[in-house]
Order: C-alpha cells, then sequence, then structure tokens
C-alpha cells in the first residue's frame, strides 16, 4: 500500500524537497493533496505532474487560472483560506506534510490532527504558538507527529528504541547563522540580501532570516519543550557551524547519541515520509576520511537577543510563545521589505512581549486573539 500524503506548503522549500524525494519512491508515496498561498504556476505544474486527487490556492484571484489550467484532469480546485481547513480533513489521504510558513498553518493542522492524520511537521510555528492544545489533540486521536526540523528529526531518530529511557536534556546545535561572530555594530546596517545568505542550508525567506537572528533557534527550543515533553532546563543550545551533527540527547547515564549526515533537508524530509523505515536514496554522503574538524562553541545571546527573548517566553509559557511569534513574523516581514533594519526587529518582538497581557493557560480563541492583537501591535510600531 502506498502512503497518501498532502503536501500543505507544496510550493515552499519544504515542499518542492518533498516532491522531489517522492518522485523518487514513486512506489511507497501518492501525492494527494498539494497546496500553494499564490504561486499558481508551480501549483499547476505540480498537480499536471504528480496529479493529486485536490489543490488549494489561498490566494482567491488565482483560482480562475488554477481551474482553467487543470480542467480536463481528475484534479478537484479549491481556494481560499477556509478551503485549507476542509482539504485537511479530507479521507482521500493519509499523512499531512505540515509546510505552510508561519501561524497561517496551525489551524489546517489542527484539523488534520482531529481528522486522525499522521503529521510530518516542518511548520514549527503550530507547535511554537499553541503547543499544549496541538499535542494534547495528537495524544487524544492517538496521531503521530514526526519532525521534520532537522534539530528535532535528530532527536526524534536518537530516541528511537529509547522508550523506557529517561532524557537528561537535549542539545540542539545552531548553525549560528550568516553573522555568526558579527557584532551589534555589524548587524545594526545589514540587509536582508545578506541575511537571506545562509552558509549551509538554502531555506525559504522566513527562515532564513530567522536563523540569521537565531530567533529560528528559540522557536525550535519551543518546539522541543512541546515535541519531547521538555523542562526549559532540559533544552540547551550549542553553535556547530558546520552543521553535521543534527542535535543530540543526553540521557540519564550521561552518554549522548548524536545524529549526523551532511546538511541536506531531504534526509529528514524523507524520514518522516517514510517512517518507521529508512529508505536508501542516492543523496550526498558525510565523508570522515575528509577529516573535517567539527567544532561548538556557546551561543553569543547578548548580540543574538531574540533567543534570550524565546528562552522568557519559553519559561513564562501560556501565550508568551504565541506573542513573540506574532510580533516575530511582523518583524520579519517588515525587515524583508526594507522597512526596519536588522536589530529592530528584537526591539519589536521585545516591545509586544512587554505590552500583551500574558495569560497562563490560553484557550485556543485566546491564542488567536493574542496572535492579532500582537501583530497589530507590531505593525503599529512600524507603521505596516
Ligand atoms: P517557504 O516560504 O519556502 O514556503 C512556504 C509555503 O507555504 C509555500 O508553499 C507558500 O505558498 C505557503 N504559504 C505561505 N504563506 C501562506 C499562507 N498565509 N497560507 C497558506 N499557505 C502559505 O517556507 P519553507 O519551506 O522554508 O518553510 C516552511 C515551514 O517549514 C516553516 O515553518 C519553516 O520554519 C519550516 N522549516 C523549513 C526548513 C527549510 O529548510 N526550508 C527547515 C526546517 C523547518 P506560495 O509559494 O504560494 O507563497
Ligand atoms: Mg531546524
Amino acid at each position: 500500500m502506498k502512503k497518501r500524503i498532502g503536501i500543505f506548503g507544496s510550493t515552499g522549500s519544504i515542499g518542492t524537497q518533498a516532491l522531489e524525494v517522492i518522485a523518487e519512491n514513486p512506489d511507497r508515496f501518492e501525492v494527494e493533496i498539494l497546496t500553494a498561498y499564490s504561486n499558481e504556476n508551480l501549483l499547476i505544474q505540480q498537480a499536471k505532474k504528480f496529479n493529486p486527487n485536490a489543490v488549494v490556492i489561498v490566494n482567491e484571484a488565482k483560482y480562475p487560472v488554477v481551474k482553467e489550467a487543470l480542467a480536463g484532469t481528475d484534479v478537484k480546485v479549491f481556494a481560499g483560506e477556509k478551503a485549507l481547513e476542509e482539504v485537511a480533513t479530507f479521507d482521500t489521504y493519509d499523512m499531512m506534510l505540515a509546510a505552510i510558513v508561519g501561524f497561517a498553518g496551525l489551524k489546517s493542522t489542527l484539523k488534520a490532527v482531529e481528522a486522525g492524520k499522521v503529521i510530518a511537521l516542518a511548520n514549527k510555528e503550530t507547535l511554537v504558538v499553541a503547543g499544549d492544545i496541538v499535542m494534547q489533540k495528537a495524544v487524544e486521536k492517538r496521531v503521530p507527529i514526526i519532525p521534520v526540523d532537522s534539530e528535532h528529526s535528530a532527536i526524534f531518530q536518537c530516541l528511537v528504541g529509547e522508550t523506557r529511557n529517561k532524557i537528561e536534556k537535549v542539545i540542539l546545535t545552531a548553525s549560528g547563522g550568516p553573522f555568526l561572530g558579527k557584532k551589534p555594530n555589524f548587524l545594526v546596517n545589514v540587509k536582508k540580501e545578506h541575511a537571506l545568505q545562509h552558509p549551509n542550508w538554502n531555506m525559504g525567506a522566513k527562515i532564513s532570516v530567522d536563523s540569521a537572528t537565531l530567533m529560528n533557534k528559540g522557536l525550535e527550543m519551543i518546539e522541543a519543550k512541546w515535541l519531547f515533553n521538555l523542562n526549559p532546563d532540559q533544552i540547551q543550545v550549542v553553535v556547530h557551524p558546520q552543521s553535521i551533527i543534527h542535535s543530540m540527547v543526553q540521557f540519564e547515564d550521561g552518554s549522548i547519541k548524536a545524529q549526523m549526515g551532511l546538511p541536506d533537508m531531504k534526509l529528514p524530509i524523507q524520514y518522516a515520509l517514510a517512517f518507521p523505515q529508512r529508505i536508501p536514496n542516492k543523496f550526498p554522503r558525510y565523508d570522515l576520511s575528509r577529516a573535517a574538524s567539527l567544532h561548538f562553541e556557546q551561543p553569543d545571546i547578548k548580540t543574538f537577543r531574540n533567543l534570550a527573548l524565546a528562552v522568557e517566553a519559553l519559561k513564562r509559557g501560556g501565550n508568551m510563545p504565541c506573542i513573540m511569534n506574532a510580533a516575530n513574523e511582523i518583524a520579519v516581514y517588515g525587515f524583508l521589505r526594507n522597512r526596519i533594519g536588522f536589530l529592530d526587529m528584537t526591539e519589536l518582538v521585545e516591545r509586544a512581549m512587554d505590552k500583551i497581557k500574558h495569560i497562563a493557560q490560553p484557550t485556543l480563541e485566546e491564542y488567536f486573539e493574542s496572535d492579532a492583537e500582537a501583530r497589530n501591535f507590531a505593525a503599529s510600531l512600524i507603521n505596516l
């Protein structure tokens, strides 16, 4: 039986790499759902190649073009935000690859969990915003959430066969991004062109900026808390510029397991899609005989204050990570449009965290409200 996959965010960096993995394994996987926000041309091309049951174009203005292009095929075409949630519950597929970027991925992922779909989770913001609700639903519905994020995939892989063994801590590795070692007097002048040049990974714009500010690692600490049921003091971040060790788990006996490989997202994507199997591939291998050295250092949280803010949000809990995430999405948006500078992003997030009311145990509605409030507040500060 082939696994039937729904790729939410198929036109993005993760989505397109997942389709490459699937194209290499036509006997194992079938594509049943593809979704895009507004890249209608790529969506149409993907639909023609993979012949899914349904596609969603969120930007409704693009609906006629997609509908017309796919006339004469069996592909059902839907448009709009609501359609994402409806399609997420279709019984024509087994596993959702959640690869939409940002808060926008939360609702459809929650619907898929409620409908009992296995989740391959790339969209970390879903857990950052409402990790308690998502994980509780997943337990209720007995839905596995398999991480795609390379660090969490590494931890997940280290934990296979360790179900009875307690985690002492996890060690999340961070490349340090394009500005590793730089100080505020340099960062104050950097532009998006520099921030988008990641040394090891080629990713979508939002996560590339998050990697440059270290917010990405902060989001990943919160993601790790929910995925692996950890306390904040069980999550350590270490900078490892080579990105060969993707993360580590330290057990109660002091033993540390690491997962290694070249930095290539296709590996964790393939692992999540094929789990619990490992399947062969022709990806380049990391060659230890080339005697590369692996290096580790402490993150500079005085310069990259986003990481300190994320630790604060992690510790305060409740809606604080949601507030932080929303303000950060606006900050990144503003930075990518040259409206604010690199260091202003941190200030915006900090001000939103100070301003919006902390709720210790929010309902889902309260998460949505906190998100909207933080977004509006952050946007008002930069006249968006
Ligand atoms: P991209 O920006 O490359 O792709 C995002 C995808 O989501 C696109 O298909 C885009 O459609 C769609 N999308 C954007 N906005 C919306 C919206 N408002 N509603 C519905 N769909 C939307 O992102 P990435 O692939 O880089 O990242 C996706 C997720 O995976 C993020 O949460 C990121 O943190 C996570 N991740 C990514 C990694 C990577 O290597 N890229 C590594 C680890 C995690 P369109 O193309 O039409 O705009
Ligand atoms: Mg990651």
